[in-house]
């Protein structure tokens, strides 16, 4: 039966974003411990200057010079969004003095507490978030449809290596549902800790195999 997606169907094939991964993400470990790194990307449309995920890096120093390379400065980034509350993925939010901060159920503006849905919500005409429960029930992708066609930045996937189900999902489900709609719409998936990776049949967790 055709599913109707009204979020997704906003969505463009191609737009006017543009994306620049800053930050590669791992998860591996080492002699001293477990690392953690997340993936953190810019993402520019218009005035727009979005940043997902900014959490655990091994430098912060690093990061905005990855930043400086694109052109922007720390208060220049209009808007922050969390793909979930996990502190890997937001402890650095701060960075970014003059930024909105979007997660699941509201947008953080100053001491301004703006509840809304995220699902379907638009940043700017070619960045929009959906909700994507699955890695924990408050998970949203943030999709952005670029002249390359639409990246979407999830935690649907940690890596395009695995792992194929989500060791710490609370319901495999919602994730398998979740990467269903991203897989929908996406040309290409960043995901939380690793590389982007072009949406195809061979990754982990594909659920259409
Ligand atoms: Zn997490
Ligand atoms: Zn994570």
């Amino acid at each position: 039966m055709p599913q109707t997606d009204p979020a997704a169907a906003e969505i463009r094939a191609t737009g006017t974003a543009r994306v620049h991964i800053l930050h590669d993400g791992y998860a591996r470990e080492e002699a001293d411990g477990e690392h953690v790194g997340s993936t953190v990307t810019l993402i520019i449309d218009g005035d727009v200057v979005v940043v997902v995920d900014p959490g655990m890096v091994s430098s912060r120093t690093a990061l905005l010079a990855a930043l400086a390379d694109q052109g922007v400065a720390p208060g220049s980034v209009t808007d922050v969004v969390f793909s979930h509350h996990h502190p890997d993925h937001t402890v650095n939010a701060a960075m970014f003095p003059a930024a909105r901060v979007h997660d699941h159920w509201a947008i953080y503006d100053g001491d301004l507490w703006i509840s809304r849905a995220a699902d379907g919500a638009e940043l700017s005409p070619s960045i929009r978030l959906i909700a994507t429960p699955g890695h924990t029930e408050q998970d949203i992708s943030t999709v952005a449809s670029t002249a390359d066609g639409v990246f979407v930045c999830t935690h649907a996937w940690w890596s395009a290596e695995g792992p194929e189900d989500d060791p710490f999902s609370p319901d495999p489900a919602a994730l398998a549902r979740s990467r269903q709609r991203i897989l929908d719409v996406a040309s290409v998936i960043i995901p939380g800790h690793g590389p982007a990776f072009v949406a195809h049949p061979d990754v982990p967790g594909f659920p259409l195999r």
